[in-house]
């Protein structure tokens, strides 16, 4: 099999561990065709962005100060790595070059006091560069041949939206094919620093914070990959978040539209892009466990197979939102009034979770992040209010409690049992929604009520056994 193994940034946050990897991924290409993709070394991109903060407080001995102690923490980790003398002297000198760039960085960003879009994503590159070296070094220390490089070495092309971007997948494709298979058919190992790209300018760029889940299964298109395995440090995909729900168990089977509605919630999250360029290929994914190697994990196909179609997947909870209820019966009858209020929210660059309306069309209620609620008011009473809105009402400190699977669909009761599960536990429900692919019944309680809603439910559907 050719397979695209991604492994997260806590599973290669120690020496130990990543030797771990590696040696499991060493024994894997005794059968199979590796292609790695790794994430910045534990919390190292947090670490990034806190430099670039550092620098809007024109805080530059903080800044510089941040700089060195990640690259001691990496020159540590990468000289504990890698046993045999030579190949260790071969990834410092290598390394030190890249120290070298990222600190020129840090000087050029710190005297101009100045942090652009652009050099944002340059500077939060670096975790990926670091890890990727040392990881290939790691491979080489047993003896494998093995090529490190960046996600612009290795061909993937974006568009230029800074923080944010998306690959131009023809471009990309006809690179990334022509790198990868120059290397695998010499059987040297590649290892990708996932997470970042380059522009048509030739600059660095980043595709959104979790990329490399991304970077994984972009590469995974480009290359027909057989299957891409997600490595992490929970069991795979699970029926509730294990820390609010005792008997939350793993899943076995979903499909790519499923796991889509769950990515962005749960212990394992995975980029909610990710699934996009494996759509069309149809290329398996499994969420592993790097702890338990004989776990398959959570397998993710375009179509599973019956039994797991039918069934209820997950309830899942998403904390810390609000509600802003928008109103004025102007609102009635009059076109466009939608289109007014997500026009100023995509203007004021604020994403919308959830949306709904009545029917007497007098309001219109959505969920954003808590952090975000300030600005929504604040850009909509900027544009709109005194004219087609009267009112708009804010209520923070929210959860969105989501049911998610194929089997809803079609199944008389699935609300009437969600709901009267969570009255059973006087839980006051707020606001809810349900597409009509009824893949995904969501709806919205207090913070506080979060755990026993998501309790409820799961019991409800007997989902811990
Ligand atoms: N290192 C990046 C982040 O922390 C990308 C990733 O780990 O997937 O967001
Ligand atoms: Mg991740």
């Amino acid at each position: 099999m050719r397979l695209v193994v991604k492994y997260g940034g806590s599973t290669i946050q120690t020496s130990k561990k990543i030797r771990d990897a590696v040696k499991y991924t060493v024994n894997e290409s005794k059968k199979n065709q590796i292609i790695i993709v790794c994430s910045a070394i534990d919390n190292t991109t947090d670490l990034l962005l806190k430099i670039s903060h550092l620098v809007h407080k024109n805080d530059v001995n903080g800044a510089k100060t941040l700089a060195t102690s990640i690259i001691n923490s990496h020159k540590k980790i990468a000289q504990q790595t890698v046993s045999k003398a030579a190949g260790r002297k071969k990834l410092l000198d290598s390394l030190a070059e890249d120290f070298a760039e990222f600190l020129a960085l840090v000087d050029g960003i710190t005297l101009l006091h100045e942090i652009t879009p652009r050099s944002l994503d340059y500077l939060i590159s670096f975790g990926e560069r670091f890890s990727s070296k040392i990881f290939s070094q790691a491979i080489a220390d047993l003896g494998k041949k093995t090529q490190p490089m960046t996600g612009k070495e290795v061909g993937i092309v974006t568009d230029s939206n800074y923080g944010n971007c998306r690959p131009l997948m023809n471009t990309t494709r006809l690179k990334v094919f022509k790198n990868i298979e120059s290397l695998v058919s010499k059987k040297i190992i590649p290892v990708i620093g996932g997470f970042s790209g380059v522009d048509q300018h030739g600059h660095v760029t980043t595709l959104g914070r979790g990329g490399s889940d991304y970077t994984a299964s972009i590469i995974a298109s480009c290359v027909k990959a057989d299957e891409i395995w997600m490595m992490g440090d929970a069991d795979g995909m699970m029926t509730a978040d294990p820390l609010m729900v005792k008997n939350a168990k793993m899943i076995q089977e979903v499909s790519y539209s499923e796991a889509m509605e769950m990515s962005m919630f749960g212990a394992q999250q995975i980029h909610p892009k990710t699934f996009e360029p494996l759509l069309v290929k149809k290329i398996p994914m499994r969420v592993r466990n790097v702890n338990s190697p004989k776990n398959l994990g959570t397998l993710i196909l375009s179509s599973p197979d019956a039994v797991h179609k039918k069934s209820i997947k997950c309830v899942s909870a998403f904390k810390n939102n609000a509600i802003v209820d928008i109103s004025g019966t102007n609102m009635a009858g009059a076109p466009g009034t939608a289109a007014k209020i997500f026009d100023t929210l995509a203007v004021a660059n604020i994403n919308v979770m959830m949306i709904t309306q009545n029917p007497s069309e007098s309001s219109i209620t959505i969920t954003v992040k808590k952090t975000d609620a300030d600005r929504t008011v604040h850009a909509i009473e900027k544009s709109l209010l005194g004219k087609i809105i009267k009112n708009i009402d804010v209520t923070s400190n929210v959860t969105i409690v989501a049911l998610i699977g194929a089997g809803m669909r079609g199944t008389i009761g699935a609300a009437s049992r969600v709901f009267g599960a969570v009255a059973k536990k006087s839980v006051n429900v707020v606001m809810i929604t349900q597409g009509s692919s009824e893949l995904n019944l969501a709806f919205v309680v207090r913070d506080s009520d979060a755990s026993k809603a998501v309790n409820a439910v799961h019991n409800e559907f007997k989902l811990g056994r």
